[in-house]
């Protein structure tokens, strides 16, 4: 039997659910299927011994865009927000050293060079031109920067965000404030003041957040608002275009009968859609094939606080590729929020992986909580075994804006316009963060109403 939806969410991740709200909100009939049993999709938030761990995103960037939804969804009271000046360390010539967080504490800090200082100013009162090609995050911070630069500050910031290869990356994909800061102004630091001043609205906090009982409380509230719209354990297996120019989804699971949609809303990651569309057109396949994951392994450690030999006052540190370790970089959840481990002991999460070790998440869970033991040790001298332990490896966590990914871009949403009614949002767009996928899905949900009007 084949059921008629105006519109139609595949996938229940936190694109898919902003999505189906924002046209449930808007007065179109939707549905929302989501293949495994719970929405959410990596946000996962997981109660246990007392901890209180998150086996995907730690936090998140507040957003005025994420505020205003939580207070629509009645959710603004449990939003914690970390501590603005919680320090943030990177690991330098085997000692955790606090990262100078604005262009005049880089000034007076010595975790780099003189030349590094010299190319700050250069940057401040010359003027540059970015290269016409896509250029990777690399070449910009050698070109516009140094090496040192790029080693101790840029790599382990693009492995604490993207879980990238700043080798690969492109920076106009990954990081276009930087990139629009030097096209229009000629420097980062003046454009980036320039692009600040100039934002509209309210005032961003960009401190990071989750909530009193986790990050799958925003995901809880948005499918209590949906209800019955979602369906769970049903996945969209099949894709075509009827007659009518409305489109046949076949779902297989809970909801095994097909559904016809004059909207379909793409929500799931670029190898599942890549998997539909090219049903509708193989070149499809060519072009989502192209988005590479990285896998990533997230390890958290319960620690009695008397047996460890550092403050742990702050967000947490990140690890030079140059250091010699495996881990990334590991958070201080319990430094950050309250009721993150029963009292007396620290929940610290390390990350382990990436688009520079891909070997690393291919580990068992046995094999990856002992490489994390024995290298976060000595940097928080302690000797003690952990208490508890909870390892979750993601084999596709982060999608990599790898150089090329505007052209790639440019060229699905060419393919697109001979498809009107499919809709593509999700993490591998135009961000990967939860605040850029918020706004990409309300983003959708404006097409898809313009299209249905
Ligand atoms: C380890 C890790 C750490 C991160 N850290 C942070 C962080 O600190 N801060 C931050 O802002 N962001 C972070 N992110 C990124 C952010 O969490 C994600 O990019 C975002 O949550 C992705 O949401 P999504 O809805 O686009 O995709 P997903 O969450 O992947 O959801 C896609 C959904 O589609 C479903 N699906 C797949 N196939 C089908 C099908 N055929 N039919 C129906 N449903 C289907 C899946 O089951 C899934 O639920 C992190 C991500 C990971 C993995």
């Amino acid at each position: 039997m084949t059921r008629h939806v105006p519109a139609l969410v595949v996938g229940g991740g936190i694109s898919g659910l902003v999505c189906a709200y924002a046209l449930q909100k808007a007065g179109i009939e939707v549905l929302l299927v989501e293949a495994s049993g719970r929405p959410g999709g990596v946000i996962n938030s997981l109660s246990r011994d007392g901890y209180l761990l998150e086996l995907g995103p730690q936090s998140f960037s507040g957003t005025a865009q994420l505020r205003s939804l939580c207070a629509e969804l009645g959710i603004s009271d449990q939003l914690l927000e970390a501590p603005a000046k919680a320090p943030r360390y990177v690991l330098v010539n085997g000692k955790l050293q606090a990262v100078p967080m604005s262009p005049p504490a880089l000034f007076t800090s010595s975790l780099v060079d003189r030349s590094t200082k010299w190319a700050l100013v250069r940057d401040i009162f010359g003027k540059s031109v970015p290269p016409e090609d896509d250029e990777s995050v690399a070449d910009f911070v050698r070109r516009k920067f140094s090496d040192q630069l790029l080693d101790r500050l840029v790599g382990p910031f693009v492995s604490g965000v993207h879980a990238g290869d700043p080798e690969k990356l492109s920076l106009r994909s990954a990081f276009p404030q930087l990139y629009e800061a030097e096209r229009t102004a000629g420097s980062i630091v003046r454009g980036m003041m320039r692009l600040a001043k100039a934002k509209k609205g309210p005032r961003e906090r960009p401190a990071l957040h989750t909530f009193r009982e986790g990050n799958e409380t925003l995901v809880r509230a948005l499918a209590s608002k949906l209800g019955s719209t979602i369906l769970t354990g049903t996945r969209a297996a099949a894709l075509s275009r009827e007659n009518d120019g409305a489109f046949l989804v076949s779902l297989e699971g809970g909801f095994s009968d097909s559904l016809s949609a004059r909207s379909v809303i793409l929500a799931t990651p670029a190898d599942v859609s890549e998997k539909l569309l090219a049903q509708l057109d193989p070149s499809f396949q060519s072009l989502l094939a192209l988005v590479e994951y990285a896998a990533v392994a997230v390890v958290s450690l319960g620690y009695a606080r008397k047996h460890l030999g550092h403050s742990l006052e702050g967000f947490g540190f990140l690890v030079p590729r140059s250091a010699g370790l495996r881990i990334l970089g590991t958070v201080w959840n319990s430094s950050l929020f309250p009721g993150r481990a029963p009292e007396g002991h620290a929940l610290l999460t390390s990350f382990v992986g990436g688009a520079t070790d891909p070997a690393a998440a291919k580990l068992n869970p046995e094999e990856l909580s002992a490489l994390v033991r024995r290298e976060i040790a000595p940097l928080l001298s302690t000797e003690s075994a952990p208490s508890f332990c909870n390892v979750t490896i993601w084999p596709r966590a982060l999608p990599q804006y790898n150089l090329g990914h505007a052209n790639r871009l440019a060229s699905i949403n060419k393919n697109l316009l001979r498809f009107p009614g499919i809709f593509l949002t999700g993490n591998y767009l135009r961000g990967p963060a939860i605040g850029a996928c918020i706004e990409q899905a309300f983003a959708g949900a404006e097409e898809v109403k313009a299209y249905a009007a």
